[in-house]
């Protein structure tokens, strides 16, 4: 039992860069069990990133896998972005949400009030949408 919890104390383990291609992989293994003609096609880069998973969970380099995910969280924050401000602008009938185009925060005003100027919240920067 102490050699397992010394094992896994030294190994890198989970984070999102590794949900990311735990995610990816499952969906790749579905659509080549989907799609079984072709199912090569998914499969094995569904392989590839579940070897890439597997060590980067068992990486003793925690170092170099950290700054391997936070250069991925830099990458992947415009995507999440977007895709936060359309679920928003989705469930929130009453509001509209926009990004500030200066310092990307999410800014939301009253729908159907036409052309406003909005002032950022936080960086006080003006712009003009439509609500
Ligand atoms: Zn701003």
């Amino acid at each position: 039992m102490k050699n397992f919890r010394t094992f896994f104390a030294t190994r890198y383990g989970q984070d999102f860069l590794n949900n990311t291609l735990l995610v990816t992989s499952l969906i790749l293994s579905i659509l080549s069990l989907l799609f079984r003609s072709i199912g090569y096609f998914f499969s094995i880069p569904g392989l590839i990133l579940s070897t890439i998973l597997l060590f980067r969970f068992f990486s003793k380099n925690k170092i170099k896998r950290s700054a391997e995910n936070e250069t991925f969280k830099g990458f992947m924050t415009p995507i999440t972005r977007q895709i936060k401000l359309i679920r928003s602008n989705l469930k929130d009938s009453q509001r509209k949400y926009f990004l500030c185009p200066m310092c990307k925060k999410m800014v939301r005003i009253p729908r159907r009030k036409g052309k406003v100027e909005i002032t950022c919240p936080t960086c006080h920067h003006h712009f003009k949408a439509r609500s």
